[in-house]
């Protein structure tokens, strides 16, 4: 697993390998939520899948190329495909998937370290996210489901910003606990987390969530939790308005 902070390498990461990825389908799954299938254009030849894989989409943005990060759903090397879930706000990114149709191409390159879950594995997980990191969330859950230990205590904490985010298809086994708190105050999030504690040494920690409650969640996580320093993995997977949305990319 990659240490809890990747910012500085990520920050550095040659944009390398683009190609180009062709739209093949497209489904509401909610007003607000969106995926898509493509055709990946070699983007997977010779990967290996991992977790909370994701590439870099290069999207026509008003002054030029706007590349933005999004997670690759069930990505498939011998078909050469993959789908992307966009959770849907004013974005350039998110306009452009509102409006794709068949056809529609972008440049992607594969972005991010190689995520894998610890060998033995972890006593439990604590898992903190909201709908752009869905895909991600569900890619551990199912890494975690076919693992040797798919029974440990899972708790999941979603960040909600819109009710009908309620349905989103969040692949937990009944057992997981989950908890969806409204965004509102920006540290709401956090405070839930911290309002909860219990000693969970051994347990693995992820974050995907805003760009400011990611690391504030994961020190939550090393501080009240006892988790490990390297035990945590926080990525910022966008920013509030007035933040550099390149910086939580950075972070990605
Ligand atoms: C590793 C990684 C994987 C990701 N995977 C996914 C994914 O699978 N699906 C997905 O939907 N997103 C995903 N994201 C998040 C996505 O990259 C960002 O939300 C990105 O900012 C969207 O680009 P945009 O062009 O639509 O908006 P931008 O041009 O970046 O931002 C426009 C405005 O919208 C605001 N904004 C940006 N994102 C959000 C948001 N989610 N909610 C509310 N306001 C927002 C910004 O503050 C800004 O004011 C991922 C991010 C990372 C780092």
């Amino acid at each position: 697993m990659f240490p809890g902070n990747a910012y500085s390498s990520l920050l550095h990461r040659p944009r390398t390998d683009l190609c180009s990825v062709t739209v093949t389908g497209v489904e509401q799954i909610t007003e607000y939520f969106h995926r898509l299938r493509f055709d990946d254009g070699g983007l997977l030849t010779g990967r290996l899948v991992h977790p909370t894989m994701s590439a870099s989409l290069c999207f026509d943005g008003p002054t030029g190329p706007h590349r933005r990060s999004f997670t690759l759903v069930d990505p498939d090397p011998a078909a050469g495909t993959f789908a992307v879930e966009f959770a849907v706000h004013a974005g350039t990114a998110s306009r452009w998937a509102q409006s794709a149709i068949p056809g529609d191409r972008l440049s992607a390159a594969i972005t991010g370290p190689r995520f894998e879950l610890p060998r033995p594995g972890a006593d439990g997980w604590l898992i903190a996210g909201d709908a752009t990191s869905l895909s991600a969330v569900n890619s551990l859950l199912e890494a975690i489901a076919v693992s040797d230990e798919p029974d440990v205590p899972v708790t999941i904490w979603m960040e909600y910003g819109r009710d009908d985010e309620f349905t989103l298809p969040l692949r937990i086994r009944d057992d997981h606990r989950v908890e969806w708190i409204p965004r509102g105050d920006p540290a709401a999030l956090v405070d839930a987390i911290a309002a909860q504690a219990f000693a969970a040494r051994g347990y693995r920690g992820w974050v995907g969530t805003e760009a400011h409650s990611a690391p504030l969640i994961a020190d939550v996580l090393r501080r009240d939790y006892a988790l490990g320093a390297g035990d945590v993995t926080a990525i910022g997977f966008w920013a509030h308005a007035g933040v550099d949305a390149r910086l939580a990319q950075a972070a990605g």
